[in-house]
């Protein structure tokens, strides 16, 4: 186990600048996720702590050791990609020992390290077989076997689960989570999958163009977002925002509920809503509205549980309330976080 640090870490391509002066530090044996949308220099990001790219500017440091002019064979880091290019003619077991052989571990420890890593992963009955005839997941797996076996100190993964389908995607995931779990190796995981970030990440950071937008539990990320970016990337649907008084007031859709079914709660601000389409998802009922004594143009979605009784017909204005505690602020030109102002916002 090693803690992963980068200190102004920039990565420029002719005029693209992949990746903005980046200060990352992560915990010993932390499972951090880098989140962010495509383009925003994730992969970058990680290939330059394994060594793949050079920075620009900056370093990486691996255990405390700068290792920003080493190649990534000797920075005891294991990736897994996207695209697990596992050989197609050579067994799983042999797949397993491809990294042995390259940094010349003697032949007579690979059947005991073979197996260890097969056996941490649950596919030892699957040693002998041809990639071809694995499912999805357990060439992943077999993936995760071949990177492992040289006990690296820190975990590279980028999109390692982006092939599967839904279903699998969850089962895997799972699965990663709990083999990290008992590993305990620090993992550096990139995904623009919020759902991903959430479940599996110890803590987030959100990127945007090559900076860092916050770093966080999957908690603090969700329930107080630095600025008005993170607030619209994580969640789904979206925060809602709204135009006010130089400022954006924010609320997240499953906050935003009709006042008849608050139970007459004290501390709600009560807000007008004209409701437009309604979309029926079987658990939930996405409103989809605007609350013009705030802000006319902006759009408006609130995420209703089944629970609550359908009294939201279409082309009506609703009374409905937002619990104070779940507005918050941003700056209108900035996005940056700001603290309440004083009074109610409508
Ligand atoms: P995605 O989720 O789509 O993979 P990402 O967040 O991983 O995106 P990067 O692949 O790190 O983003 O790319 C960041 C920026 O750097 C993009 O604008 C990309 O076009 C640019 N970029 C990445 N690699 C190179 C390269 N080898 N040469 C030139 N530009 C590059």
């Amino acid at each position: 186990m090693a803690v992963v640090e980068t200190r102004g870490l920039r990565k420029r391509f002719g005029d693209t600048v992949a990746v903005d002066g980046i200060d990352l530090l992560t915990g010993e044996g932390e499972y951090l996720v880098l989140l962010g949308p495509s383009g925003c220099g994730k992969t970058t990001l990680l290939r330059l702590i394994a060594g793949l790219e050079s920075p620009s500017e900056g370093d990486v440091l691996i255990g405390g050791r700068a290792v920003t002019s080493l190649p990534p064979r000797a920075r005891r880091i294991a990736m897994v990609f996207q695209s697990y290019a596992l050989y197609p003619h050579k067994s799983v077991s042999r797949n397993i020992a491809f990294p042995l052989a390259a940094a010349g571990v003697p032949k007579d420890e690979w059947r005991q390290r073979i197996h260890w890593a097969a056996s941490l992963l649950g596919i030892e009955h699957l040693l002998d077989r041809k990639p071809r005839e694995l499912s999805g997941g357990e060439r992943q797996r077999v993936a995760l076997a071949r990177a492992m076996v040289r006990e690296p100190e820190v975990f590279l993964l980028d999109e390692p689960l982006s092939n599967l389908d839904a279903k699998l995607r969850a089962t895997a995931r799972d699965e990663l989570k709990q083999f990290q779990q008992r590993i305990g190796t620090t993992t550096v995981y990139v995904t623009h999958d919020q759902t991903e970030a959430m479940g599996l990440g110890e803590r987030i950071a959100v990127l945007e163009h090559g900076r860092i937008q916050q770093i966080g539990s999957p908690r603090e990320i969700y329930e107080d977002p630095a600025n008005a970016f993170v607030a619209t990337f994580v969640g789904a649907p979206p925060m809602n925002l709204l135009q006010r008084n130089g400022m954006l007031v924010g609320f997240r859709p499953e906050h935003f509920l009709p006042e008849s079914a608050a139970g007459g709660r004290a501390g709600l601000q009560r807000l007008s809503f004209k409701v437009g389409r309604v979309e029926y998802l079987g658990s939930d009922r996405y409103v989809y509205g605007r609350v013009p004594e705030v802000d006319p143009e902006a759009k408006v979605v609130a995420k209703l549980p089944s629970t609550v009784p359908d009294v939201v017909p279409s082309g009506e204005t609703v009374p409905f309330v937002v619990p104070l505690d779940a507005l918050r602020f941003f700056d209108r030109d900035t996005g940056v976080r700001k603290p309440p102002p004083p009074g109610p916002i409508a």
